[in-house]
């Protein structure tokens, strides 16, 4: 090592020496000993670092070692953040996955902080003190909402469509049409699913068309079932035909086989009357015939992460008893968080009120525009002119695997960065505290009011003040 590192590093301060400092007190105090010596630590050893990679001189050193006391005080507030922490979502993207699909309700975010830290009902029958059963809690709401017989749930989606395939199909044949071989995130895919349930696939069709004469001619003696998936996060146009539920679930009866069908995201409210594009509901394929429903929680249904099950009632009981049920359990906080979503579906009007996602879906771009404008106003004085600042028409969507390819009307507040490039603007402000996500289009860095909620203004303020000005 070179003379000048070394005496570089001997400047360092000894870890006891630091934490004696006046300036450093406050923080002690604040955040108690293990933590501020623990920070102390760490922002050393950067420091230490940055000197045997000759990234810092004297002149470097000596600028932090004066600025200390900040350095750690931000070292300290950036340990103590949970790394799973709120973010703002400005990118109009709706469904979210990466920053966690659906917000839940107020009502069910304080339904499951009400069964956090108490005991419940969770697997007891109050009226016996006997023994109940945690899927009671939710079975007569999705009864009630789908016009299924009966119903189960589990952790998600992808566990459901496993549970359902594995308890009813395994050893058998399951008929799938080619263009309904789905893939979701995360390495979901029908004919992988279908495999680890013990099911065999048969595609029938090809990818654009799939006619009843093709399931027709692929039935067979090993025929379990007839496999209906909803295409949720692509869409075939041009010369297509897929059958319908309800001809589907007929054949299939027709021939002694079981009708199944997974619908993705699930919604229980025709979307078709608020103006946004048609997306079958889970009521119309109970009413079509199929037997066994699948759908998740937390997309258009605006729950937190589930996979629901609805259907016939001895298909149900099936599931019920088949061990992948346990493994796949759900947990008391899902389960009170879906409740008290469902129990929003009792009156439509109250859901598209207090269901964030189909109140983000469902809000008129009349009000997006005069939140957009209020936005700008708030943010002209502060920004002067580091940035051009306007209100610009948007197109949101829906994510999330939901009416792909859709584009919902928005309005957008543009901001366009006169010292820094929209990237970096982006960038930054994914950086902040808290961070916020953003969208570039046309080298704009667009905040899309379709997924911003007006209380996050104050938030969002600040996190682009920051980022344009550094303060
Ligand atoms: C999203 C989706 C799944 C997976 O659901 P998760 O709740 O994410 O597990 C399965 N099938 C279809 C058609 C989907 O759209």
């Amino acid at each position: 090592m070179t003379n000048a590192k070394q005496s570089l590093l001997k400047q360092l301060p000894a870890v006891d020496t630091a934490l004696k400092e006046a300036a450093v007190q406050h923080l002690l105090l604040q955040y108690g000993q293990v933590t501020v010596t623990r920070a102390l630590r760490a922002l050393l050893d950067t420091w230490r670092q940055q000197i045997l990679q000759e990234q810092w001189g004297a002149a470097e050193l000596a600028q932090a070692l004066a600025d200390l006391p900040l350095a750690l005080a931000r070292q300290v507030a950036a340990a103590e953040q949970p790394n799973l922490r709120p973010v703002v979502n400005a990118t109009g993207v709706i469904i979210h996955t990466n920053l966690g699909r659906s917000l839940l309700a107020e009502a069910a975010a304080a339904q499951i902080a009400q069964v956090a830290n108490s005991y419940s009902t969770l697997e007891v029958d109050v009226e016996t003190g006997a023994r109940g059963s945690r899927y009671s809690h939710v079975v007569q709401l999705l009864c009630e909402l789908t016009g299924a017989e009966d119903a189960l749930v589990v952790n998600n989606n992808a566990g459901a469509v496993l549970l359902a395939l594995a308890a009813l199909t395994a050893g058998g044949e399951v008929v799938v049409s080619r263009g309904q071989l789905v893939e979701i995130g995360g390495s979901f895919r029908i004919p992988e699913v279908m495999a680890q349930s013990g099911s065999r696939l048969v595609e029938v069709g090809t990818t654009n068309k799939t006619h009843l004469f093709d399931y027709e001619r692929a039935i067979g003696p090993e025929t379990a079932a007839l496999l209906k998936v909803h295409t949720s996060n692509y869409r075939l146009v041009g010369f297509t035909e897929e059958v319908a539920g309800r001809d589907l679930a007929a054949l299939a009866h027709e021939q002694g086989l079981l009708a199944v069908e997974d619908l993705g995201s699930g919604v229980l409210i025709d979307l078709h009357r608020y103006g946004l594009m048609y997306e079958p509901t889970v009521q119309e394929s109970i009413a079509a015939g199929m037997d066994v429903v699948t759908f998740s929680g937390d997309k258009l249904l605006g729950g937190p992460q589930a996979g629901i099950i609805a259907g016939r009632a001895e298909y149900i009981a099936k599931l019920r008893q088949h061990p992948l049920t346990r493994a796949l359990r759900i947990d008391k906080l899902t389960l009170a968080g879906l409740e008290a979503t469902l129990r929003l579906y009792l009156d439509e009007e109250t859901a598209i009120k207090e269901i964030p996602t189909l109140r983000m879906l469902t809000t008129p771009v009349a009000e997006l525009e005069a939140r957009a404008v209020q936005l700008v106003a708030e943010l002209l004085p502060l920004v002067g002119k580091a940035a051009k600042i306007e209100v610009v028409p948007s197109l949101a969507q829906v994510g999330g695997g939901s009416l792909p390819g859709y584009d919902i009307e928005s309005a957008a507040v543009a901001v366009v960065p006169q010292a820094i490039s929209p990237d970096e603007l982006e960038k930054r402000s994914r950086l902040g505290q808290p961070a916020v996500f953003v969208r570039i289009y046309r080298d704009q860095v667009l905040l899309d009011m379709r997924t911003l909620q007006p209380d996050e203004f104050s938030s969002v303020r600040e996190a682009v003040c920051q980022a344009l000005l550094g303060r």
